[in-house]
């Protein structure tokens, strides 16, 4: 097997040694910890198509990965499982007439706005692990991020799919318009499969123009609530672009890690960006350069990083109802500390459509019933057990929880349409 890979690929990109495999072996927080015998980089659409088919033949089950920042264990490898690593895949092309870039797998979030940017355009998906997650991985996710409120989830801004299945077939389906009625919608039923359907290998992405300008702006509150009701307000307004909700405990935890001037203090606050400085509150911090830009997102988007200097943290991203938002930010350190007294809740959000990142730290990184607490407090509520992060191997024991049996019987059986030996990420999305 391991000749096979090797002469498919290129010795230099399989690895087995222990000290580059290990990388490949965890996820982001360092909550899931697995095992990655062996790691292979494709290069070419053609080199993944031979890859499959070579673990096809020799039943051996893949795990797709890309940048690795998955949340959710969505690319932790089992041993006996080939690490199918996709970040060679680099083609990337901008037409900025039609405004469409076709991108392989590999190219990172933050390449392609760089790229789209040299044609006055942008990718509509945007988020803090932009430098690392990457095209494939956040197709397989459907990847949210900062700007959904206005522009939708990864889902909205494909337009074509290439892709290998797990016995080495390719699918490719590149119209590279929007309008394309022809039947089932691969690139649809591709995003949020998390690997479990098919190796993605390249994507035609929608792009749109650069904002025209970018104020952004830091407003704190009394309390929870008060933020809740000026986010959901604020993000019924037509032109902003992100409203994300930090509360105090955060903000301070990222100004003890990172440096950052703390801003005035506040039980909440919230991070808001738009094209005009129109509506924008008095007692806003105002950014309008891109270096105060810069500044004025690091209060949120240090968070993640801030909270990792913890230890290994239990990430739970989750939507609620707009009506149940409050009460269930308001609700769920009771919940956990009622459990788990020494435990620290972190809490934070794309908070304009109702996500909320609830972090816990301090607790033993295995304990599900954390998991199980939290989720079952979403869904009392009326909430989903997943907003943006995906299932993974995380919440793949709870996702009954939100999914009916007959759609869950459906899952099953396009699973075997596309995978029939269930090669493709077992584990992920299926308990
Ligand atoms: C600091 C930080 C901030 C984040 N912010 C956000 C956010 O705002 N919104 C959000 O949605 N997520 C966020 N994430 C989570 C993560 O970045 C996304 O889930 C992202 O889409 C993962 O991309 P990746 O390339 O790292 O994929 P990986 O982590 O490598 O893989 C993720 C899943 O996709 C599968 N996969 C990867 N590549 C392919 C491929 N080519 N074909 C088929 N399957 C594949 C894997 O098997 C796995 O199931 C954040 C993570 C971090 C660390």
């Amino acid at each position: 097997m391991l000749s096979e890979l090797a002469a498919i690929v290129g010795a230099s990109h399989v690895a087995t040694d222990p000290d580059i495999t290990a990388a490949h072996a965890r996820d982001w927080t360092g909550r899931f910890v697995g095992t990655a015998d062996v790691v292979v980089s494709p290069g070419t659409d053609e080199e993944v198509a031979a890859v499959a088919a070579a673990c096809a033949a020799a039943r051996t089950p893949m795990v797709p990965q890309g940048g690795n920042t998955s949340l959710v264990a969505g690319a932790v490898p089992e041993a006996g499982q080939v690490v199918v690593d996709l970040r060679r895949l680099q083609r990337l092309e901008v037409d900025p007439v039609a405004r469409v870039a076709v991108a392989g797998a590999g190219v990172t979030i933050g390449a392609l706005h760089r790229a789209a940017a040299e044609h006055g355009l942008r990718y509509a998906v945007d988020l803090a692990s932009r430098d690392t997650a990457t095209v494939g991985g956040t197709i397989a996710t459907n990847a949210g991020g900062l700007r959904v409120v206005r522009h939708g989830m990864t889902r909205a801004q494909l337009l074509g799919i290439g892709a290998v299945l797990a016995d080495g077939s390719r699918v490719e389906h590149r119209p590279g318009f929007v309008r394309d009625n022809t039947g089932y919608h691969l690139p649809s039923l591709l995003a949020g499969s998390e690997g479990t359907l098919a190796l993605v290998t390249s994507a035609q992405l929608r792009l749109i123009p650069l904002m025209a300008g970018r104020v952004v702006a830091l407003q704190g509150f009394p309390s929870i609530e008060a933020a809740v009701v000026a986010g959901t307000a604020a993000a019924a307004d037509g032109r902003v672009e992100a409203v994300e909700l930090m509360l105090r405990p955060g903000v301070e935890l990222v100004c003890t890690v990172t440096g950052l001037a703390p801003p005035p203090a506040a039980a909440a606050y919230l991070l808001t960006e738009s094209s005009s400085p129109d509506g924008l509150p008095d007692d806003a911090l105002v950014a309008l350069d891109p270096a105060d830009v810069t500044r004025l997102w690091s209060y949120r988007e240090r968070h993640a990083e801030a909270i990792a200097t913890l230890g290994p943290t239990h990430k739970l991203d989750v939507t609620l109802p707009q009506p149940m938002l409050a009460e269930f930010l308001t609700a769920v350190p009771g919940v956990v500390a009622a459990a788990y007294p020494d435990a620290g809740v972190w809490l934070y959000g794309h908070v304009g459509d109702g996500n909320v990142h609830v972090n816990v730290t301090g607790v033993d990184s295995g304990d599900e019933e954390l998991s199980d607490l939290v989720l079952r407090a979403v869904v009392d509520r009326r909430g989903t057990i997943s907003s943006e992060h995906g299932v993974g191997r995380a919440k793949a024991r709870w996702l009954h929880l939100v999914r009916s049996p007959a759609e869950l019987a459906l899952f099953h059986r396009i699973k075997a349409a596309f995978d029939p030996d269930g090669l493709l990420n077992p584990g992920v999305l299926s308990a």
